[in-house]
């Protein structure tokens, strides 16, 4: 019973008990573990104790590269930290100007608009090119950001099984309905697979539809010179007209970009409301980021590694019998092993942060029920030794905590 007379704190916290009561008995339970000193494969926990990490992003081990450092610190030194307003505004500097120009020219676009997040690019994009009303084609397994995108513009779902573009293309023969868009995440972010890109775009050319590739997870690491799963897939730049990556996963620092044609950021300019009502991010943060493009491409030594460490887990890991998710022609940093309930992936994360590794449970309503998973994930910082023993310790806990069939 709510009492009253209480004061509203005291009424609003009452409200929320029940639910996150739930949340704990369900083992939904979320909670941050601070790291500290992270190295780029290292990091120690709040304990004291040394721990390897294997669930980050930062696929190719820029987050801690000196020389994204010193851009930063170097523009901070100068010119100071905030932008103070919105990039229509007074936000906008030389430094966005140079990463934008840089990107466009990484993605092979005639030009890119910087977003202050994934996130905000997502919404920002699909809510300037959707009308209410108009069905788009999105895969099951898409990144929440773009369930939420097209829920904020109003458009009518078609969410096709993952990767089923025969069903998705049947569905919109029975609805006999024009399909605006097709969205996709490139690499999946929680299964670590390629999406089926050459036939999404055949399908989306059929259908006289836009296909947007959000390829947050595969832009520096795949394909050719780290071009993108778009590369690595062997489809067309131009079967592709709106590209979404970030600026926080390979290229290690923060932020996100579009990048298309130039009538489409012009477009974006107008009419993203993420992009007109939001600070602009910090111009350091910008610089750190044009290095970390040009160092991509670079340095193709870290693409290797990364993805020698995920086939060498791979291998591995299927020699074991462990539950190693999706079948895949293209090798990707993100191996998951897909453990049943949620108990069972924070038992297995706790096996494995006693003996030493941080990989986090992911459970719903990230992934589906029954699915829950340890996203295990590799950057160019690791080494042989780390996938060995992350293997044996992984080996261990399928003996204690079995997965159901
Ligand atoms: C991480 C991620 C985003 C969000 O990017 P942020 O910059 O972290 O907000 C969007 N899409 C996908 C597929 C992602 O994995």
């Amino acid at each position: 019973m709510i009492d009253s007379t209480a004061d509203a704190v005291t009424r609003l916290d009452a409200r929320l008990q029940p639910w996150l009561q739930s949340r704990r008995d369900g083992g939904l339970w979320r909670q941050v573990e601070p790291l500290y000193g992270y190295d780029g494969a290292r990091a120690s926990t709040s304990a004291g104790r040394s721990i390897r990490v294997m669930c980050g992003n930062d696929y190719l081990g820029l987050a801690t590269d000196p020389r994204l450092a010193q851009a930063m610190i170097g523009y901070a030194g100068r010119s100071g930290v905030g932008t103070g307003a919105a990039h229509l505004v007074t936000g906008h500097r030389r430094e966005h100007a140079e990463l934008e120009g840089a990107l466009a020219e990484f993605t092979g676009r005639e030009a890119a608009l910087l977003f202050s997040t994934g996130y905000m690019a997502n919404l920002g994009v699909i809510s300037a090119l959707v009308r209410r009303g108009e069905r788009v084609g999105e895969d099951r397994l898409n990144h929440a950001s773009l369930i939420d995108a097209l829920r904020l513009a109003g458009a009518k779902s078609l969410r096709y099984p993952h990767a089923d573009v025969s069903q998705l293309s049947s569905r919109c023969a029975q609805l006999d309905a024009s399909l605006a868009m097709v969205v996709t995440d490139g690499v999946f972010s929680m299964d670590g697979d390629v999406a089926p890109l050459n036939e999404l775009a055949c399908l989306a050319d059929r259908s006289g539809a836009i296909l947007v590739v959000d390829d947050a997870h595969g832009l520096g690491v795949l394909g050719e010179n780290g071009r993108g799963s778009i590369s690595a897939s062997g489809c067309a730049d131009r079967q592709v007209p709106v590209l979404v990556g970030t600026l926080g996963k390979a290229f290690g620092v923060f932020g996100a970009f579009v990048a298309g044609s130039k009538c489409l950021i012009e477009t974006l300019m107008q009419a993203a409301r993420t992009y007109i009502y939001t600070t602009a991010l910090p111009p350091g943060v910008a610089t750190a980021a044009y290095q970390a493009v040009l160092i991509a491409q670079q340095e193709s030594w870290r693409r290797e590694r990364v993805i020698a460490m995920a086939r060498r887990f791979r291998l591995g890991a299927e020699q074991l019998g462990l539950p190693v998710g999706g079948n895949r022609q293209i090798t990707t940093p993100i191996q998951p092993i897909i453990v049943g309930s949620a108990q069972n992936a924070l038992s297995w994360s706790s096996e494995l942060e006693q003996a030493g590794f941080r990989v986090a449970a992911i459970r719903p309503p990230t992934v589906p029920e029954g699915t829950s998973r340890l996203r295990i994930s590799f950057t160019a910082q690791h080494s042989e030794d780390d996938v060995d023993q992350l293997l044996e310790v992984l080996a261990r806990t399928m003996q204690r905590h079995p997965v159901a069939d």
